[in-house]
């Protein structure tokens, strides 16, 4: 059976980590993308059960009373959270789980199940240029903008407590090297399989 491992990325929205995660799920198979449950609005282009499980602020709040979620956080205003069960099922299952969330989400993923994560920081090379590209989007309203900007610069702070960082600057060689990243996480000496090799040879 494998076992299980994961890819945990970061980034201040608009630098491009979905459109790479586009490129990745072309070369890979056996993966499970974690699809987080959100208060924030609906964007145009967005569906419900695949981007994210877009809830009221209530039923947020509830499920965080219930315990349902591995972790969540305030980002922007807006809840955002990972729920236990689907990760616990892959995990099982031994898959290849990719969590898209932010730094909040990274501290408290990394405190439980560090053993099994891979962390990749994904940013543009300015700030100037993630402006931009947010501006070219067109899907956040000028205060989004500018929240997501401020936001953005106190997550780069900790981007150096990810196991790798990825500068966007050209999109088909970011995603090859995160394609690269994942290829290589097999051979992590701390994967289990490798642990049983070691005893194996050593008793
Ligand atoms: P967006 O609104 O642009 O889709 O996402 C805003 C931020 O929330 C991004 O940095 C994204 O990584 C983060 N995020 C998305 N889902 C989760 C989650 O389940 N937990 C946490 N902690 N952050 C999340």
């Amino acid at each position: 059976m494998n076992t299980a491992s994961i890819l945990l990325i970061s980034g201040p929205s608009g630098c491009g980590k979905s459109t790479m995660l586009e490129y990745i799920y072309k070369h890979i198979s056996q993966y499970y993308f974690s699809i987080s449950t959100t208060t924030r609005a609906q964007r145009v282009g967005e569906v419900d059960g695949v981007d994210y499980f877009f809830v009221s602020k209530e039923h947020f709040e509830k499920d965080i009373q219930n315990g349902h979620f591995l972790e969540w956080a305030k980002v922007h205003d807006n809840y955002y959270g990972t729920s236990k069960k689907p990760i616990t099922q892959a995990i099982n299952d031994g898959k290849l789980i990719i969590f898209d969330i932010d730094v909040q989400g990274f501290h408290i993923l990394k405190e439980s199940m560090g053993r099994y994560i891979t962390s990749v920081f994904i940013t543009t090379k300015s700030k100037s240029d993630l402006e931009n590209r947010l501006i070219k989007r067109a899907k956040d309203s000028p205060q989004d903008i500018q929240t997501r900007l401020a936001n953005a610069a106190i997550e780069m702070k900790q981007a150096h407590e990810y196991d790798y960082i990825i500068i966007n600057d050209d999109l088909e060689q970011s995603s090859k090297n995160l394609l690269n990243i994942i290829s290589v996480m097999d051979l992590k000496t701390s994967d289990t399989k490798h642990k049983k090799l070691i005893h194996s040879w050593v008793n």
